[in-house]
């Protein structure tokens, strides 16, 4: 049985069935038609108000933790997106952690143990930027990045698999904690990306984001799409759903993310927390002592 038994994943054309059958080959970068991105831009900064808005109930609340996972491949626009997206949440209930290569303590880990420390607290919001599925997507492309995590006698075959598990159990297990976990796929077509590190190298200003490895990266796009797939098809549940968005246009894709956080957080119907009777009256009393001084 679930934390929240009432939260269902919010309807999306974009969310990724828990049947097993997403085809990631299938799947839009793109809109279907023309977007007008100024009113799409509009409609986004709405749903950024009230995602704020929805927040200090969440806070008020401290009943429910909600997690929003983002994974992309370089250029997807995970950095951006997020903070579009997030812009009017209050930064006291609110935290962004990143996920890059692990470091000499967290590999002497397993590979949940550094995402458990940076899991929100109830009230809260979290937003990892990459995540544990790194272990299953950059790690099984590379798996040579298994060997500093010295694992004991493991199965090359089946650790894939293994991991699924863990993260599924791990996933389920905060679900029935009272967190709501939502992940994003943003999924940028190969020539969009290369489009993206092409500014990054003509403009100076975006200089500093370029990095010669996502080069290297893209020449393993066919492999990164089936790690995606299968993960995405072993990890979209019904209390951790995964929706793959296309990603080839920003204002597109900043609004449907907003549109999901917005409808998760609605679904778990807030409330700024009602007082009884008894500290109602406890409250009058004090009315009256401060009235009186
Ligand atoms: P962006 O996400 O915007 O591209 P970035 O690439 O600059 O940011 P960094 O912190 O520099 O972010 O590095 C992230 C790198 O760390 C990525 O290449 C990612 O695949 C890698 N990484 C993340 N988790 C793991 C992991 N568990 N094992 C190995 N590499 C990982
Ligand atoms: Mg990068």
């Amino acid at each position: 049985m679930l934390g929240d038994r009432n939260w269902k994943a919010p309807p999306s054309d974009y969310l990724v069935g828990f049947d097993g059958r997403f085809r990631i080959a299938n799947a839009p970068t793109g809109p279907s038609g023309k977007v007008d991105e100024a009113a799409v831009d509009d409609e986004r900064r709405e749903r950024t108000h009230a995602i704020g808005e929805l927040q200090r109930k969440l806070y008020a609340e401290n009943r429910h933790a909600a997690l929003f996972v983002f994974q992309a491949m370089d250029a997807g626009g995970k950095d951006s997106t997020i903070r579009n997206v997030f812009t009017g949440v209050n930064p006291a209930g609110f935290q962004v952690s990143p996920f890059g290569v692990p470091s000499a303590e967290e590999l002497d880990h397993d590979f949940l143990w550094r995402i458990s420390r940076r899991l929100p607290e109830r009230g809260r919001i979290g937003v990892f930027n990459r995540s544990h599925y790194e272990e299953v997507l950059i790690v099984r492309v590379h798996p040579g990045l298994l060997a500093p995590q010295r694992l004991p006698n493991h199965d090359p075959e089946a650790i894939w698999s293994q991991r699924y598990e863990s993260i599924r159990n791990f996933e389920k297990h905060l679900a029935e904690s009272g967190t709501i976990i939502v992940k994003f796929f943003l999924h940028v077509s190969r020539d969009e990306q290369r489009d993206r590190l092409l500014r990054r190298i003509d403009r100076p200003s975006k200089n500093w984001k370029f990095n010669p490895r996502d080069v290297q990266e893209r020449t393993l796009w066919p492999e990164y799409m089936r790690a995606f797939e299968d993960a995405l098809n072993a990890t979209s549940r019904p209390w951790a759903p995964w929706y793959a968005i296309p990603a080839d246009s920003k204002p597109y894709m900043r609004l449907q993310v907003a549109r999901i956080v917005q409808q998760t957080l609605e679904g778990l119907d807030l409330a700024f927390p009602t007082l009884d009777d008894e500290a109602r009256q406890a409250l009058a009393e004090c009315r009256a002592v401060l009235e009186r001084q």
